[in-house]
């Protein structure tokens, strides 16, 4: 006897066999230069652009973690960059994986415009590699991502930060606080394919969520790109104003003034 399926069991049927053939990885280039890979699904970028990326090294700044090679002369309680001799920034210390320039900003552009989950995971793990280095003073409670203004996050649909930091959370064992911050202002207009986070544009412009509690916690602030300080030092202030204990900064990559030899101020 036949056997019958009705037109509505076909249609899971085709819908469920499309699912999984879409889940199928077949070779693909790199995302950043076209070189072929033989599985794009685990990490869609070729070792050679992942080599490529420059690591931010011995000789930043012990503070904000600006690039740049010290005086070995100069004692090492002022061994700080011009930045942060000239303003004290409201987080702790921050540091960044790589320099914002090359294949690691085209890289991290690609999270502007799609959530690519091996991507994340893999700076994720860059990430916990450089906690996990200066563990006693990364020490943290909770992550919290810099926030989208909601307006534009809900035209992406996502929080490019989260791409990253969630795996970077289950990794390091930390709570991770999505929706604490809240960004009052949006970006002006003018400012919105800019990277260098012009102070005005972002001072006062976020807050604690309604009913948020940060009180005494430890927290691990992290966003894609770190150029002048201005959003994370806003950020900061907004955490450390509703209670937290400190304010670390931690960044994919850190944009800003070319690699320099800090002038030291006697
Ligand atoms: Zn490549
Ligand atoms: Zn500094």
């Amino acid at each position: 006897m036949p056997i019958r399926h009705s037109s509505s069991t076909i249609f899971h049927w085709l819908e469920n066999l499309s699912g999984a053939i879409a889940s199928v990885c077949f070779p693909a280039g790199c995302l950043l230069c076209d070189q072929l890979l033989p599985d794009a699904c685990r990490l869609p970028l070729c070792d050679n652009c992942l080599d490529s990326f420059q690591n931010i090294g011995p000789g930043s700044c012990d503070l904000c973690g600006q690039p740049g090679t010290f005086d070995p002369e100069f004692p090492k309680d002022l061994s700080f960059c011009p930045d942060c001799q000239r303003h004290r920034f409201a987080f702790q210390l921050a540091r960044s994986y790589g320099l914002y320039k090359g294949p690691l900003a085209r890289a991290i552009v690609l999270f502007k415009h799609e959530q690519i989950e091996p991507l994340g995971a893999w700076f994720a793990s860059r990430l916990a590699e450089l906690v996990q280095k200066e563990a006693e003073r990364l020490a943290a409670d909770v992550i919290v991502p810099v926030t989208l203004h909601r307006q534009r996050g809900r035209e992406r649909g996502y929080n490019q930060v989260d791409v990253f930091g969630r795996p970077l959370a289950r990794r390091l064992r930390l709570p991770y606080r999505p929706v604490l911050l809240v960004r009052s202002r949006p970006w002006p207009e003018r400012h919105l394919l800019r990277t260098d986070e012009p102070w005005e544009a972002v001072r006062g412009a976020f807050a604690i969520r309604e009913g948020g509690r940060v009180d005494n916690l430890r927290i691990l602030l992290l966003d894609d790109v770190m150029t002048t300080g201005a959003t994370l030092d806003a950020c900061s202030r907004a955490l450390r104003e509703a209670g937290a204990k400190s304010v670390l900064g931690l960044t994919v990559a850190r944009a800003g003034r070319p690699v320099t030899t800090f002038v030291t101020q006697r």
